[in-house]
Order: structure tokens, then C-alpha cells, then sequence
């Protein structure tokens, strides 16, 4: 375990934002994370506590005057092995993608779509994260978790945690109540590419790969090179990827919209439901390109907010602001956040 005081937060975030935690504590197994929680029983410290995985969705809004805690939780255990599938518990502070390149070299197929995502195990199922057609929900069995309160251990299954787009209970109603420690997912020996996605189908098409030809490995590259295309390096330029969710809307919000900008760009949902990609929107108004402060709507990705230097979580949440307000005026769509605000007063 460390244990840090009156620490910067800065290189924990991908946004790049400086403020302090009063604690920070990296802990390394579920027996140090128990004790901690007992410890502050004991000391009857009702002071806040906020667990972070590496800070790729996070929009730090001030200084943290309490204890954030950081999974390095980071082992890996095959638990059953049958016919097709393998079972396998990963620890929630191993590093996403290099979980998702482990699982390659092992042979154990199902996250080759999710490569290249920032974050953590842990923060993969407490988000639901998905790319190209594929999300954590589809290979995820159980979580298991600490309660923060009792210092109890949890195992949820799947169901329990309600997974949709880019949500589960564990951001939901028990935000902040438990800390992930291990996620237990179904992978398969036997890899069954998901090609449909849009962009992804387009860019086998043009470089002429055939469904039947694509490998894991050139499955995982290929993905790798369209994100790089399409996204921002955090190392070199603040951001948080998608800053907002894409919206599902009710069939006539959406013809109301393609009456005036015909050929608007839409998928079909269940329930005569409709997404409409935030990005085209977000373009509809002219923010993207545009810079308020230094915050700024990415010129090549409008769904993507970024830091052009030393922006602070009040830039970034004024700019926002304006974004999803200049939508709402505009389509009468109101945007919900996908990045999560942390330390609001
Ligand atoms: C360049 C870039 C590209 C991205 N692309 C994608 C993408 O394609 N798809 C996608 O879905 N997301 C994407 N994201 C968003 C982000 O990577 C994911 O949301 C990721 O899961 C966040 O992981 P993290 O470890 O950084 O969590 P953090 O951002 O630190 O935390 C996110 C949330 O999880 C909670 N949390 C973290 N760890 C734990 C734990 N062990 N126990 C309990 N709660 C915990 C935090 O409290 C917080 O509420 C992208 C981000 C960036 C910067």
C-alpha cells in the first residue's frame, strides 16, 4: 500500500487537471482495502472517499478534502476451463488494454473490439465500456466489491448491475458505494470476429480485407489505428474521450430534426427508439473547432472535449455548458455527460 498527502492529482487524470487530494492511497489487495475502511470506522472519519482508476473519464471540478482511493489490485486466475469457454477473474487495477492484450496472447477471445480503451478493469465494468459494436456487459459474469461502508465484500452477477449504453448500477444508484476489486468474465477459445460496426465494416472494405481473413491480431490493429485516426493521445493533448453520450431519441424527435437537415444520420434502436450520433449535432452548431477558454471542442472529433493548457474543471465544465445548452436550443435534445464530474462542492 502508499499512502500520499496533500498529493496532485495531475498525472492521475487524462484530462491533465491539477488539484490535490488531502490522501491518496493505492492500495494492493482486498485485506489492505478492508483495513483502511475499519481504520476510518474507528476513527469515526466521515471525510469523503472517492475511488479513481486512472482517470480517463474523470472531470476533476477542486481540491479532494478527503481520501481517494486506486486499485493495483492486478491479478489474473483462470477459474473454470470448459469446451469453449474460459473463465477467468482479472484484478480491477490491471490496466485495460493490457488485459485485453494478455487475453490474445493467452488465446481467449471476446475484447479484441474494446482494444485501446484507457482505464482500468475495474472502471470497465463500472462503465460498461464499448467500442465497435462490442461492450464490457458482453463478456462480464461477476464483479466483485467492497462495500465502503461496512468494508463487506460483494459478488454481483451481471444482471444485478442493470448494464446498458455506457451505464451500470455501480455509476447509478450505488455510485460510490463500493470499490471493485475483481471482474470475472466468459471469454471463448475460439475467435468469433463482430465486424458489423459501421466505420469498422468500412475500413475492411477499404483495404480489401475479407471477414473470413481478419485474425485477432489484425483485428486489435487495425482498431488501434482507427482510434488513433479519430481520437486524441491524452499524453499530448488533455481529454477524456466522449465527452458526451449519444442520444436516444423517440422516432419523431427524430423525422422533426431529418425535416429540416435531410440525410441526418441515425440508428435504428428497439422501441422505435433512435441514436443520433452527439457528434453530428455537436457540428450542427459550429462548436467543433471552436475554443472557449482553454477548453476546446477537438477539431477532428466533436464528441471529444480537450485541454489546450492548464484548463481547470470549471473550464471544462463551462464549456460544456455551452455545447449541450447550443444543442438543446438547437434540436431540443438535452445531452447527458458521459465523463464523470468529481469533487463538485
Ligand atoms: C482517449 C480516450 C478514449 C476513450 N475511448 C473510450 C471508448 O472507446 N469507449 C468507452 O467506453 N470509453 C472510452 N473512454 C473513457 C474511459 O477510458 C473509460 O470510461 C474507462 O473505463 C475509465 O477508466 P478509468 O480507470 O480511467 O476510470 P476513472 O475515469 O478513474 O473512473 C471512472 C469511474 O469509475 C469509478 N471507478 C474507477 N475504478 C473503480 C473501482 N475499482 N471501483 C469502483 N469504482 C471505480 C470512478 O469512481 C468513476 O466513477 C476513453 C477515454 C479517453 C481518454
Amino acid at each position: 500500500m502508499q499512502i500520499l498527502t496533500n498529493s496532485s492529482l495531475r498525472q492521475r487524470n487524462t484530462f491533465g487537471i491539477d488539484v490535490r487530494a488531502r490522501r491518496l492511497v493505492d492500495y494492493d489487495s482486498v485485506a489492505e482495502l478492508q483495513d483502511l475502511i475499519w481504520q476510518r470506522q474507528r476513527q469515526a472519519d466521515a471525510s469523503p472517499l472517492i475511488h479513481i482508476g486512472r482517470g480517463s473519464n474523470l472531470v476533476l471540478m477542486g481540491d479532494i478534502e478527503g481520501t481517494v482511493l486506486h486499485s493495483r489490485i492486478s491479478d489474473i486466475v483462470v477459474t473454470a476451463d470448459e469446451g469453449d469457454n474460459i473463465y477467468v477473474r482479472a484484478g480491477a487495477g490491471l490496466a485495460w488494454d493490457e488485459w485485453v492484450a494478455y487475453c490474445l496472447d493467452s488465446g481467449w477471445y471476446g475484447h479484441e473490439n474494446l482494444s485501446g480503451i484507457p482505464g482500468e478493469v475495474g472502471a470497465a465494468a463500472v462503465q460498461n465500456i464499448g467500442a465497435y459494436g462490442v461492450e464490457a456487459k458482453d463478456t462480464i459474469l461477476y464483479v466483485d466489491a467492497v462495500d465502503l461502508h461496512t468494508a463487506e465484500v460483494r459478488h454481483f452477477c451481471a444482471a444485478e448491475l442493470d448494464y446498458g449504453y455506457r451505464h451500470s448500477r455501480l455509476k447509478g444508484d450505488l455510485q460510490g458505494r463500493y470499490a471493485v476489486t475483481h471482474v470475472h468474465f466468459r471469454l471463448s477459445h475460439s475467435f468469433r470476429p463482430c465486424l458489423h460496426y459501421g466505420a469498422l465494416a468500412d475500413e475492411l472494405r477499404r483495404r480489401d480485407i475479407r471477414d473470413y481473413d481478419v485474425t485477432a491480431a489484425m483485428l486489435r490493429q487495425i482498431i488501434m489505428e482507427l482510434r488513433a485516426d479519430k481520437l486524441p493521445d491524452p499524453a499530448r493533448l488533455g481529454n477524456a474521450g466522449s465527452f458526451f453520450k449519444n442520444p436516444v431519441v423517440p422516432r419523431e424527435t427524430y423525422d422533426r430534426i431529418a425535416a429540416t437537415h435531410p440525410g441526418a444520420p441515425h440508428y435504428d434502436m428497439p422501441g422505435d427508439m433512435v441514436k443520433i450520433p452527439a457528434a453530428w449535432l455537436i457540428e450542427q452548431t459550429g462548436w467543433k473547432g471552436r475554443a472557449l477558454g482553454p477548453a476546446a471542442v477537438y477539431e477532428r472529433q466533436a464528441l471529444v472535449i480537450v485541454n489546450t493548457g492548464g484548463a481547470t474543471g470549471a473550464d471544462i465544465a463551462a464549456l460544456m455548458c455551452r455545447v449541450r445548452d447550443d444543442v438543446e436550443h438547437h434540436f431540443g435534445i438535452r445531452f447527458e455527460a458521459e465523463a464523470q464530474f468529481v469533487g463538485l462542492p
